[in-house]
């Protein structure tokens, strides 16, 4: 690891990366190696768990083609100098920010989407000029050989390399000294990769998870409110770091939402055979979240197979929030309904709880809008909609508090492998005596007078 390191800061600091042109070379190998092994991604994902071609393209190597494109068309615009203002105290002069890379990146991803949570950062970071070390997760196995198969036969390990492992590589990585480290994770790991960072002053992202919320009010569409929430809670059988967590709905129209989500469900006819299922990706997960299906609380669903790692699209109604699944972040196919009397007292409890990744609220009513926005603090969400705004590149993604720190997705992603040099620029044909000694009253009164119209 240490060998690798200091060869990709060797590298780095030959300057190669800086140029634009190898950087976009770098990013349509990256795409040439994705469309050339599609094939290949799919079997390796439906082998992990049995996620379809269609879904592979949707939401996962589709987005990664895209910030691709995207990266290509903009870079030359996001690493471009960018006039600011000078101020009139260093007149003569310009100034400006120079976008620069960071240097030699770590990005440790997760399994739920590996090849989008793996290649995202990474399209980011190439597109920002950095080499690049790539640990993906070991819980997903043929996915993280088939990165490491396709990535380290299609580049140079100076620039990028995949290191597949768990725990003893990612801790022996994370010895080393990065200039930034980019995770998607949980939180309990994220505080762990923070810990080793600070030992070396490295800049991180943390992409962590959390319970996202889902209000609806009265005056919802509930039809559609239904639609939209069980696509989104089931997509990949709930293991979305962004899933809908919990639905908190109005008591008012609460009946009429579970049966319109029942039959939403219904509708959908999830399963393996239909594509448009997945399994839960081990037993581990399997066996925490058959402890979590409580069933005096069944609504719909409930139905498991071990031996399948199956778990039927479940909701549970009449929950609470002393419930066991209201204690952790549920991120499988279960859907818990909670009920409230009080919009006031619900956002209020919402607010107790640690700061979600994202929230979303159906309602029709602009005044509980602008209250859930300005009362819950969260990285992003949605209104009348679940799930979708990771798919627009124009709007930074990423936690707070317990559900992570930095963003990424489009010029995020480039800002947060990025520094920004700023540079005072000052040509020497005059020098203002005003700074200088001796100090007199007359220079501190014009010093006074400057400074306040600034
Ligand atoms: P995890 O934290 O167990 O694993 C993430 C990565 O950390 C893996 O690559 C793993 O090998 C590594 N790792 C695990 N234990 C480690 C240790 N002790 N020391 C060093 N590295 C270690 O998380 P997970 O199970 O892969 O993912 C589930 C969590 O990730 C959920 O909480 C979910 O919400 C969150 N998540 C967040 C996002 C996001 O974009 N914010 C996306 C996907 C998942």
């Amino acid at each position: 690891m240490k060998d690798l390191v200091t060869n990709q800061r060797l590298f780095f600091n030959s300057h190669v990366t800086k140029d634009i042109h190898y950087r976009i070379q770098q990013l349509e190998r990256l795409e040439i190696l994705l469309n050339s092994n599609f094939e290949l991604l799919d079997k390796a994902i439906y082998d992990d768990f049995k996620k379809s071609s269609f879904e592979n393209y949707l939401t996962e190597i589709g987005l990664v083609l895209h910030d691709i494109k995207q990266a290509k068309n903009k870079l030359a615009r996001w690493s471009s100098k960018k006039k600011v203002k000078t101020n009139f105290g260093n007149f003569p002069a310009t100034s400006y920010v120079i976008p620069e890379p960071l240097g030699v990146t770590l990005i440790i991803s997760s399994w739920n989407y590996p090849y989008q949570l793996s290649l995202a950062p990474v399209v980011a970071a190439i597109a920002a000029g950095n080499t690049i070390i790539l640990k993906p997760s070991e819980i997903s196995p043929k996915t993280s050989s088939a990165i490491a198969t396709i990535l380290n036969e299609g580049f140079d390990p100076k620039f990028l390399k995949v290191i597949e492992g768990g725990v003893q590589q990612t801790t022996a990585l994370l010895k080393q000294k990065f200039d930034k480290i980019f995770f998607t994770g949980s939180t309990t790991v994220g505080k762990i990769v923070y810990k080793a960072a600070a030992a070396h002053l490295t800049p991180v992202t943390l992409e962590l998870g959390g319970k996202s919320p889902v209000f609806i009010t009265k005056d919802a569409n509930i039809k559609m409110a239904a639609k939209r929430i069980i696509w989104g809670k089931f997509l990949n059988a709930g293991q979305t770091c962004i899933a809908p967590d919990y639905v908190y709905v109005d008591a008012k129209v609460s009946e009429e939402f579970l049966k319109a989500a029942t039959t939403e469900i219904v509708k959908a006819k999830y399963s393996f055979e239909n594509h448009n299922y997945v399994q839960i990706i081990n037993e581990r997960n399997f066996d925490r979240l058959a402890l979590l299906l409580d069933s005096s609380k069944i609504y719909h669903g409930g139905q498991r197979d071990k031996s399948q790692r199956y778990i039927a699209p479940t909701i549970l109604h009449d929950v609470n929030f002393n419930d066991p699944i209201m204690q952790q972040e549920i991120f499988g196919p279960i859907l818990p309904v909670l009920t409230f009397t009080d919009l006031d007292k619900a956002v209020s409890n919402v607010q107790l709880l640690p700061r979600p990744l994202s929230c979303y609220v159906f309602t029709s009513i602009k005044k509980v809008k602008k209250k859930i926005l300005k009362e819950i603090t969260f990285g992003g969400g949605a209104i009348n909609d679940t799930i979708m705004h990771i798919s627009n590149p124009n709007l930074p993604f990423g936690g707070v508090g317990s559900s992570g720190f930095g963003r990424y997705h489009g010029k995020a992603g480039f800002d947060s492998f990025s520094n920004f040099k700023s540079i005072l620029d000052k040509p020497t044909w005059y020098e203002s005596s005003l700074k200088y000694a001796p100090y007199t009253h007359k220079k501190l009164a014009i010093i006074k007078k400057l400074l306040k119209n600034q």
